[in-house]
């Protein structure tokens, strides 16, 4: 058995970063193009504020151009009338390019949204090419049905790809959540165009050029770069997309349904915010395993996690015990170099972010909650984005750190005196995407569960994850779910053939 080459030190990385090729054109057709206009807007790199590249800043007629390239190939079927197994094998051929190029891509994944290269590596990488795979694996093990129809007919019931499909993604996880979209419609059939959040393209465009090489035909697969109110919004208007799938914030998810009804109709998946409540509660076994998971829960990935655990809600007998481990956990998440393997916090997505949770910690203050540790911006000599891990105690549910997506490492602690009063603050949101629950009590466990308003309910654990999965929202955190085979229903039309049998 060989052992793998040992990961890079920080220095490498550096040197790796200013020998890297970055890939900045848009990808139409197979190939790279400058936006129509010719205008190019900067990838910054939170880092250390520097412009990684200058990057095709498509409008509505690159868009455009796409949509065309993609409707192109769905009609002609080159990857539509393939045999399932034949895209499974060049499904297959892309995840293993991911693979083989994956210090490249986590380095640029770091680069251009700041998240620590440990975690690149560990989980993005990774988690991208098991959805690939996953879904090139299901996709020719997926079975129609015959309908229960009285003996004179015969009616299948079968599933066929909905057409050209419009992704649209946010910069927190730029390829897990690009791949969440991108491999099951590809899997059944359609043709993508994706649009990147303009915080984090790179990655995207460089996917689209390593799935052309593993051979996914022209047209297949486009990535148009740019802002979302014009690229993102043409996408959602294009009269010849046949459905969009958007993942971000729940004020942007609500323009993609007003765009459909503008427009053709077309198919809308959300998956949008959250404000998840992690309940401790009094029978809970073990208080220090729950400030853990509270503690990654809300300071992993900078906090900029749909799911990230932004109101801890404790059961006053617990209290102290998950307080005093879990200001332990916010002192040793203090950010550093997102290029040093060790960082386990890096930097913000860019500046406007860094003001926007900085303005959420001043409201706060202004609220009346106890800021306990954090609250200020750091690391500011190197010109970077960094904001210190952030715990406000004596929070109620109606102030606006409890009521809003902060997408930052700032945490808010409510106190309750029971189950009861733990679910009713727990479900008194706009939002219902995860929710978690830590007792040893059976009973009380499967009670809570039931009661919580969530797509996801984590009990005795947080964010646990698998693409085996459905995931995604209640209320306002979204329609529709991503992984799982489920998430075959958004990308496909069913279809009912009715035989008259003489
Ligand atoms: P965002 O809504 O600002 O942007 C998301 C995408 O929409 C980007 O590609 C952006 O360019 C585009 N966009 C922005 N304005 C648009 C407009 N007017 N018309 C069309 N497109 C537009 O969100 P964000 O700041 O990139 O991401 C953070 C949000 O994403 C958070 O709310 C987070 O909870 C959510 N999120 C949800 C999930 C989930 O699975 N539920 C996962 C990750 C992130």
């Amino acid at each position: 058995m060989t052992t793998p080459p040992p990961a890079p030190a920080s220095a490498d990385w550096r040197a790796r970063a200013r020998g890297l090729r970055i890939r900045s054109r848009a990808f139409i057709d197979g190939r790279f193009v400058d936006a129509v206009s010719g205008r190019t807007f900067a990838a910054m790199s939170p880092i250390d504020g520097r412009t990684l590249a200058e990057v095709a800043e498509c409008a509505e007629e690159d868009v455009d151009a796409a949509v065309h390239a993609a409707r192109a190939a769905f009609a002609d079927g080159r990857w539509r009338a393939l045999a399932p197994a034949r895209r499974k094998a060049l499904m297959l051929a892309f995840a293993e390019r991911i693979e083989a190029h994956a210090e490249e891509l986590a380095l640029l994944e770091t680069l251009d949204m700041g998240k620590p290269i440990a975690d690149s590596l560990a989980v993005d990488v990774p988690a991208t090419v098991r959805c690939y795979r996953w879904y090139a694996e299901a996709i020719d093990k997926v079975y129609g049905e015959i309908a229960p129809t009285a003996p004179d007919s015969l009616a299948l019931v079968t599933r066929e790809p909905l057409g050209v499909v419009g992704a649209v993604v946010p910069w927190n996880f730029p390829m897990i959540m690009a791949a969440w979209k991108v491999a099951p419609a590809l899997a059944a059939g359609n043709s993508v165009v994706l649009k990147p959040a303009e915080q984090s393209p790179l990655t995207a465009l460089r996917l689209a050029e390593l799935a052309a090489e593993a051979g996914i035909p022209d047209g297949v697969f486009n990535v148009v770069p740019g802002f979302g109110p014009v690229a993102g919004k043409a996408l959602g208007l294009h009269p010849d997309v046949d459905g969009v799938f958007f993942t971000g914030s729940t004020e942007t998810g609500k323009l993609f349904l007003q765009y459909s009804g503008q427009s053709n109709m077309k198919r809308v998946g959300l998956e949008c915010g959250g404000k998840t409540p992690h309940i401790v509660l009094d029978g809970c076994g073990d208080p220090e395993a729950a400030a853990d998971a509270a503690a990654s829960g809300i300071f992993f990935n900078q906090g900029q996690m749909c799911t990230a655990g932004s109101r801890l809600i404790l059961h006053r007998a617990v209290r102290d015990r998950v307080m005093e481990r879990l200001l332990g956990h916010a002192a040793a998440y203090q950010p550093g170099d997102p290029l040093d393997p060790a960082t386990r916090m890096g930097a913000m997505v860019d500046e406007t972010h860094t003001m926007r949770v900085l303005g959420y910690i001043h409201v706060g203050r202004e609220e009346g909650a106890a800021l306990l540790t954090g609250g200020e911006r750091v690391r500011r000599e190197t010109g970077g984005c960094y904001v210190q891990p952030t715990v406000f105690d004596g929070v109620d549910n109606t102030m606006r750190i409890a009521r809003e997506e902060i997408f930052g490492p700032v945490l808010a602690v409510i106190t309750v005196d029971s189950a009861e009063e733990a679910v009713a603050v727990a479900n008194d949101s706009p939002f219902g995407l995860a929710a978690a629950v830590w007792s040893d009590d059976v009973n009380t466990v499967h009670r809570v569960a039931r009661s919580l308003r969530a797509g996801v309910v984590y009990v005795n654990c947080f964010d646990a994850d698998d693409i085996t999965t459905p995931f995604g929202g209640f209320k306002q955190s979204g329609i529709g779910r991503d992984k799982s085979l489920h998430a075959l229903d958004k990308y496909t039309e069913l279809k009912t053939t009715w035989m008259r049998l003489r």
